[in-house]
C-alpha cells in the first residue's frame, strides 16, 4: 500500500493545542473521602460552617486572668481551677482569681487573657504575676482564622496537604471533586518487546508504554488499559475499541507517520474520525486528533522523546481540563542560554534544557544531541525551552522561555 504524502499545512502547536482542548470535558464531580481527594480539584466551592477556632482559646501554657487585675505587677491572684486542652470549661474567673489553662484550652468566662507561666511564679493555689497585663495576650479569638461562610476552598482549587487539613479541620469530608481521568494506552509496533525481556535481531524494549504511564500517573490520571498491538490494520481496529470502551481519553504511540505500516490513522477513521496530524513542532510533528465513539483520542509519534514532548503539549492539557485546574499549562520562566544553539526554520523547536540557578537568574544549558530519538536527552532534564518557528540560530546567552517540568529542587 501507497500512501499519498501529506500536502496540508503545518498547523502552529498553539492552535493544535486549542482544537485539543475543545474535544475534552471537565468531568463530573465525585465525591470521595478526604484522604483520595489529595491530588484531585475541588467540584464545588467550600464555605465554612463555623467559625475556627470555634471558641476564644490559648496560644500559652500559663493562667487566665481578668487584665483588669493585673495593671500593675507584681500582683497575686487565687488560683481556682484548671483548663486542659480538650476539657469543658466549668468556671468562671472573677475578680482576684485566675485558672490555669493550658495551649489550646478554651479560656474560661471572665478572662479576656493568658498570662504565659514564664510571666508568674509558676503557683499552685496563688499565683503571682510579675508583668502588666493588656486585654486579649496570649487569647486566639473565636474567628481568628475565619468566620462562619468564609469561603474557604474556591472551586477549581487542587487538593494540597494545606487544603486537605483546612478541610478535615471543618469535617468537609466526603468532599466533591472532579474525578481522575481514566485513560487507556495503546503502543504500537512489530518492533517493540516489553522491557524485562531480550530483545531479538531488529527488535527494541518499549519504552513509551512506561514514560506514558509515569507521565499520566504524574498528572493524575488513571491508567485502565495499556496494550502493545502489532502493526495489522485489523489488530489496531480491535484494539482502539476496547480501549475506547474502557476510558475517558485514549492516547497511542507510534504508527502516526505515512510508513506502509503506520495503522493509527486508519484504524480511528474506521471507528470514528480524525481531526489533525501535522504540527509545526518537533520533535513530535505527525499527531492524530480524532474520537472513537466519542471519546477523545489522541495519536503520538513512536520515537520517545516526541511521546514525551506530545504528551507535555497536549496529553498534559487535556488531562487538566479534565480534571477541573483552572490552569493547563506548565508555568514558563525566562533563562539565558549557556551555548549557541541552530535549527532549521519552519517549525517551533522544544530544545530540553538543565537550569541552574544563576547571579542573574536562570541559566539554561541543552541536554545535548536533541534528536526526537535521543533517550539521553530527557535525562536531568527540567524543560524545555522554546525555540521559535521562524529562528534559525540563538546565540549563548540569549533569552528563551522555558516550559518548566520541574525546577532544581523540585
Ligand atoms: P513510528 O512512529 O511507529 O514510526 O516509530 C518511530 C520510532 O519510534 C521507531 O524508531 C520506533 O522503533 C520507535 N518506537 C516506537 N514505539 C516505541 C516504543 N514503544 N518504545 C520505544 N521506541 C519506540
Ligand atoms: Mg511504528
Amino acid at each position: 500500500m501507497t500512501r499519498p504524502l501529506p500536502t496540508e499545512p503545518l498547523l502552529d502547536v498553539d492552535v493544535a493545542r486549542a482544537r485539543v482542548l475543545e474535544r475534552v470535558h471537565t468531568l463530573d464531580p465525585v465525591s470521595v473521602p478526604l484522604d483520595e481527594a489529595v491530588g484531585l480539584v475541588v467540584a464545588e466551592d467550600v464555605r465554612a460552617p463555623h467559625p475556627m477556632p470555634r471558641f476564644d482559646n490559648s496560644a500559652m501554657d500559663g493562667y487566665a486572668v481578668r487584665s483588669a487585675d493585673v495593671q500593675s505587677a507584681p500582683t497575686a491572684l487565687a488560683v481556682i481551677g484548671e483548663v486542659k486542652a480538650g476539657a469543658a470549661v466549668d468556671v468562671e474567673v472573677t475578680t482576684g482569681t485566675a485558672t490555669r489553662i493550658m495551649t489550646g484550652g478554651a479560656v474560661p468566662p471572665g478572662a479576656d487573657a493568658v498570662v504565659e507561666v514564664e510571666a508568674t511564679d509558676r503557683g499552685r493555689d496563688r499565683v503571682v504575676v510579675t508583668s502588666v497585663v493588656a486585654p486579649g495576650r496570649n487569647v486566639r479569638p473565636a474567628g481568628d482564622d475565619f468566620e462562619a461562610g468564609a469561603l474557604l476552598v474556591g472551586r477549581g482549587t487542587e487538593v494540597g496537604p494545606g487544603e486537605a487539613a483546612l478541610l478535615a479541620s471543618i469535617g468537609a469530608t466526603p468532599v466533591s471533586v472532579h474525578r481522575r481521568p481514566r485513560v487507556a494506552v495503546l503502543v504500537t509496533g512489530d518492533e517493540i518487546v516489553p522491557p524485562e525481556r531480550d530483545p531479538q535481531p531488529g527488535q527494541i524494549r518499549d519504552s513509551n508504554s512506561i514514560a506514558l504511564r509515569a507521565l499520566l500517573r504524574a498528572t493524575g490520571a488513571e491508567v485502565t488499559v495499556m496494550e502493545r498491538i502489532p502493526d495489522t490494520l485489523d489488530a489496531h481496529v480491535a484494539s482502539f475499541e476496547r480501549a475506547a470502551g474502557a476510558a475517558d481519553l485514549v492516547v497511542s504511540s507510534g504508527g502516526v507517520a505515512v510508513g506502509d505500516f503506520d495503522f493509527v490513522k486508519d484504524a480511528v477513521e474506521k471507528l470514528g474520525s480524525i481531526d489533525l496530524w501535522r504540527v509545526a513542532m518537533q520533535p513530535g510533528k505527525p499527531v492524530v486528533l480524532g474520537e472513537i465513539g466519542g471519546i477523545p483520542f489522541l495519536g503520538l509519534p513512536g520515537n520517545p522523546v516526541s511521546v514525551h514532548v506530545g504528551f507535555e503539549q497536549f496529553v498534559r492539557p487535556a488531562l487538566r481540563k479534565m480534571l477541573g485546574h483552572r490552569e493547563l499549562l506548565r508555568p514558563t520562566i525566562e533563562a539565558r542560554l549557556t551555548e549557541a544553539i541552530t535549527k532549521r526554520p519552519g517549525r517551533l523547536h522544544f530544545v530540553r534544557v538543565r537550569l541552574s540557578r544563576s547571579a542573574s537568574g536562570w541559566d539554561a544549558t541543552p541536554t545535548g544531541p536533541q534528536g526526537s530519538h535521543v533517550q539521553t536527552s530527557l535525562v536531568d532534564c527540567h524543560g524545555v525551552a522554546r525555540f521559535g518557528k521562524d529562528e534559525s540560530e540563538l546565540p549563548a546567552g540569549a533569552g528563551v522561555v522555558v516550559e518548566v517540568w520541574r525546577l532544581p529542587g523540585d
